[in-house]
């Protein structure tokens, strides 16, 4: 029977209304100072910097920089608090870091708010993703506070010392947590630096900190740029330094702390190889694939950046990943309806403009959707990558963007050679609906996670971490308590 369907309906062409979320509840100030010893306090050389919002590249506050001085007198208050912290009992030091989740809990939608307008991610993700993950974090954390003994049976754990912690700028307060909670609990104090484009929500978080009535001086934000993270890996006076950001600087860090006492673990880059079979279910995948490459703008060190399709079923999945493709929505931050929000920084957005170039040069097939961009700000759409191989600068190089390489594959063998066929080791995702390959392949991959029919899934209690050039030592879970702790 044939049915009456107006077709003018699938003619129209359909628009979201915008649906920002309003910003009148948070407290942003004008200048920010440092957190030395459970003060706000003034930069010693009084040098500022400004902050910049990435979706109009307007200034929104002033942010100290802390130079040698600042470091020292940072790294002193946590020496300090030290010797008192190190010797509470766990089940004291559990209460001030639960303390510290309930109250970014309370103030979650601050929180979101102020992550997407300094970094630029959706709001949709700072809200759902990176804040609720920092809360659950501390709470982990907090839980195994009064159980070490138990996370290490018959060994004494004892903690390090002083630990300085460097984090990147694309998940700023997630990245925070999971540094912070697992030194406190396990008794460390700590110099924290976040990355500079950056700084407001770890500054957010200093005033809860400050509000959750920890001893002064266990935790001590300081801000500044490159310099200020290498005065912090140069001060001889602590015991272990927790990096999260570029091979580049990791490396440099590696170097200049080989021979020295100080204990090192590096979350670097990555290259993740998603891979997509014939058996797979291939919308779910589609949409995996998305996920894995676009979220966070692809500023994600796990991104799945490099997609392997078995050549039966590319044809589909990659006409099926175009018309997604097409109905991103790309904009405003603070748009819920926002699925690709702005690039972090001008400075970010000319890297990943550089890589399409080389990739376009090299003899890449590019598919972009058709989008328009804002005028103002820093913004890149969404970029697939066809007809690339194993050689391709863009399929071997992390260009933390929304930049996707396809290639295709024939065997299982031949996608486990190209999946590690890469310096990185961070992550992989493998979609198929047979349990056998999936625990096969997970054998096979050298990465540190593996998602089966699912990607950029994160918790608390699960252990995260590289091999190869994407870095040592595991965060989250019981092993994220191992590198903050020594045994007598
Ligand atoms: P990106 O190049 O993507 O900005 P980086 O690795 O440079 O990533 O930044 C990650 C973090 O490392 C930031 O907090 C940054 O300020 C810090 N950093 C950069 N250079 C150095 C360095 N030489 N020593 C210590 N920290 C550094």
């Amino acid at each position: 029977m044939k049915k009456n369907i107006n077709k003018d309906i699938f003619k129209a062409s359909w628009t979201y209304d915008e649906a920002p979320e309003s910003t009148d509840h948070i407290q942003v100030k004008k200048q920010y100072e440092l957190y030395i010893d459970g003060k706000f306090t003034k930069p010693v050389k009084g040098k500022y910097f400004d902050t910049i919002n990435p979706s109009d590249n307007k200034k929104i506050a002033s942010i100290a920089e802390a130079t040698t001085e600042d470091i020292d007198k940072a790294v002193k208050a946590a020496r300090k608090a030290f010797k008192s912290w190190s010797t509470l009992t766990g089940k004291e030091r559990g209460k001030y870091i639960f303390r510290i989740a309930r109250l970014i809990q309370e103030r979650a939608r601050e929180f979101a708010v102020i992550e997407s307008l300094d970094g630029g991610k959706p709001i949709r993700e700072s809200r759902d993703i990176d804040i609720p993950l920092a809360a659950n974090h501390f709470f982990y954390y907090a839980g195994w506070a009064d159980k070490l003994t138990y996370a290490f049976p018959n060994r004494n754990p004892k903690p390090l010392g002083v630990v300085g912690q460097i984090i990147p700028w694309n998940f700023p307060l997630l990245m925070a947590a999971w540094k912070l909670a697992p030194a406190l609990a396990t008794g460390n104090t700590v110099v924290l630096k976040p990355a500079e484009t950056t700084s407001l929500t770890a500054l957010k978080l200093a005033e809860i900190i400050h509000e959750s009535g920890i001893p002064k001086g266990v935790i001590n934000i300081v801000t500044g740029a490159g310099k200020t993270g290498a005065e912090i890996v140069n001060h001889p006076d602590v015991n272990k330094i927790a990096f999260t950001g570029s091979t580049g600087v990791g490396k440099y860090i590696q170097k200049v702390t080989a021979g020295t006492n100080k204990k090192l673990t590096l979350e670097l880059g990555g290259k993740g190889a998603n891979i997509i079979f014939e058996d797979a279910a291939i919308d779910q995948a589609v949409e995996g694939i998305i996920d894995a490459i676009f979220f966070n703008q692809g500023h994600v060190c796990c991104a799945g950046s490099r997609l392997f399709v078995q050549e039966s079923v590319a044809d589909t999945v990659i006409q099926k990943l175009k018309s997604r493709m097409e109905t991103l929505m790309i904009g405003d931050p603070l748009d819920k309806n926002t699925d690709i929000g702005a690039i972090n920084s001008k400075k970010q957005l000319q890297i990943i403009e550089n890589y399409i170039k080389i990739g376009l040069n090299e003899g890449g097939e590019i598919y972009q959707p058709e989008c328009i961009l804002p005028k103002k700000g820093n913004w890149c759409a969404p970029t697939l990558f066809l007809n690339v191989s194993q050689s391709h600068r863009i399929v071997q190089e992390e260009i933390f963007g929304p930049v996707l390489a396809v290639q295709t594959f024939r065997t299982i063998d031949e996608v486990i050679e190209k999946a590690n066929n890469t310096p990185y080791g961070l992550s992989a995702g493998v979609w198929t609906e047979k349990g056998s390959k999936m625990f096969y392949l997970t054998q096979k991959l050298n990465a540190g996670v593996i998602w089966g029919n699912t990607f950029n899934k994160f918790d608390a209690t699960s252990p995260f971490g590289g091999y190869k050039e994407s870095g040592f030592g595991r965060e989250g879970g019981l092993h994220g308590l191992k590198p903050y702790v020594k045994f007598e």
